[in-house]
């Protein structure tokens, strides 16, 4: 066990440096084009690879890290440079934590580093879990997957939405139901490889911010996969139901919900970038700016705006931290990682709302990025658990009782 430290070792200090010079001369300047043109920004992914910052090594390095610190320190880096960009280039992650949290090492070794590809040629992963009619509700998803015993293959039907990389992406994980009964219990993933028949993108959403991230829905039409492709294999999946089955609940998390679990501070971590770069970005223009004859920030009612941004910032950061290293070190207690989330994710709303109050007319104009960074800030309150949810997570936590 490590000892919680807010103080980075060496190599944490140099990842941070090396994140922060790409976000400043590779990702801040682009951030503004891609959000206009509301597509993926692969030469930026290509190039993130190029360094070694999109890829199943960094990955590997930042999870093994023991004190947890690593991949929330890169990533608020990553999305001080542009939330958008920087989801393009982490959204494969959430793929790979969702074969990793449930799959056999022969499967993680078999299909993370597919979710990658290579520096030369870059992949791309999904993980898809909602539904029109299951965002929240992920007991409630529609998607079947049916064993054929004949082929050994499982035949995967229906439609998820709001897919990061949806239909674009090379390995689409796939969370459905296969034992409909069950709800919740009867869920199982799978991974649906790289040109399978039958999975197509649906709509891609345009959207309100992360414009430069890929949204869409993925159609599963007759999807045909291998027995070899059920994370965790059969054996493990039919012993979980049959538990569940006989107790009426296996005491295992539907799949969805211990991916979202693990992620939690590092979504966190991404609200905290933008937060920590529109508040940076307001000081700045605070000490320029005058209005009656003196700088605004010396009017004391802009400064105290600035000291509550950063000092939520900073309370939010430390959540983050605490979270991931609990993560790797003993695990939660109170739904640490929800608070963590659930805290960065309003604060960062809030912090960029006060940054183009900051700005004022040019703060709501596209000529500066905070409005960029207001909209970029609002998915956060909305996606991996809303905040109402994390609230739910958290009172289920600490009561020990079915909160509803
Ligand atoms: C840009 C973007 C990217 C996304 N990427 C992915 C992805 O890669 N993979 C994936 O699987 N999904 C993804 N999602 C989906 C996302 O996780 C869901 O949108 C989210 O979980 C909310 O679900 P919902 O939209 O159905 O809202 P709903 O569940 O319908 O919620 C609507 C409102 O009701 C509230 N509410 C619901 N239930 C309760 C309750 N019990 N108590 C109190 N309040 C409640 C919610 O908090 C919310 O305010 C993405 C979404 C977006 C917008």
């Amino acid at each position: 066990m490590t000892e919680f430290s807010a103080a980075l070792n060496e190599d944490q200090l140099q990842i941070q440096k090396w994140v922060h010079d790409f976000a400043e001369g590779v990702v801040r300047p682009a951030a503004h084009e891609w959000d206009e043109r509301e597509e993926f920004p692969y030469p930026i992914v290509e190039e993130a690879a190029q360094i070694g910052l999109y890829g199943v090594d960094f990955m590997l390095n930042a999870i093994g890290d023991p004190s947890g610190l690593t991949l929330p320190v890169a990533v608020e880096e990553l999305f001080w440079g542009d939330a958008g960009i920087g989801m393009a280039i982490m959204g494969s992650g959430l793929a790979t934590a969702g074969i990793s949290g449930i799959g056999t090492p022969e499967q993680v070794v078999e299909w993370v580093p597919q979710c990658y590809g290579t520096a030369d040629k870059i992949a791309l992963g999904a993980f898809c879990v909602s539904e029109a009619d299951a965002g929240s509700d992920v007991s409630n998803l529609r998607t079947r997957a049916v064993y054929d015993e004949a082929t050994d293959e499982w035949v995967l039907n229906g439609t998820k939405a709001w897919i990061t990389n949806g239909g674009i992406a090379d390995v689409h994980v796939v969370v459905a139901s296969v034992a409909p009964d069950l709800r919740g219990r009867g869920q199982a993933s799978f991974v649906v490889p790289p040109g399978t028949p039958g999975l197509s993108q649906g709509q891609k959403y345009l959207k309100h911010g992360i414009r430069a991230s890929h949204t869409a829905e993925v159609v599963l039409d007759d999807v045909r996969v291998p027995g070899r492709c059920l994370l965790g294999g059969k054996e493990r999946l039919d012993a979980k139901l049959a538990r569940a089955r006989e107790r009426g609940s296996s005491g295992e998390k539907q799949p969805a919900m211990s991916t979202f679990e693990a992620t939690r501070p590092t979504v966190g971590a991404q609200a905290l970038g933008i937060a920590r770069a529109a508040y940076e970005y307001a000081l700045d223009y605070a000490k320029e700016r005058h209005a009656f004859g003196r700088p605004i920030i010396m009017n004391q009612a802009i400064a105290f705006k600035l000291a509550n941004m950063i000092t939520e910032i900073d309370a939010s950061r430390l959540l983050i931290w605490r979270a991931a290293w609990l993560a790797r070190n003993g695990g939660y207690k109170n739904a640490e990682g929800s608070m963590s989330k659930y805290k960065a994710s309003e604060v960062s709303v809030r912090v960029t709302e006060e940054a183009i109050q900051i700005l004022g007319g040019y703060g709501y104009t596209r000529e500066y990025p905070v409005e960029r960074w207001h909209r970029d800030a609002k998915i956060y309150t909305i996606f991996e658990g809303t905040s109402e949810i994390q609230r739910l997570v958290i009172s289920r936590a600490i009561s020990g009782m079915r909160v509803e």
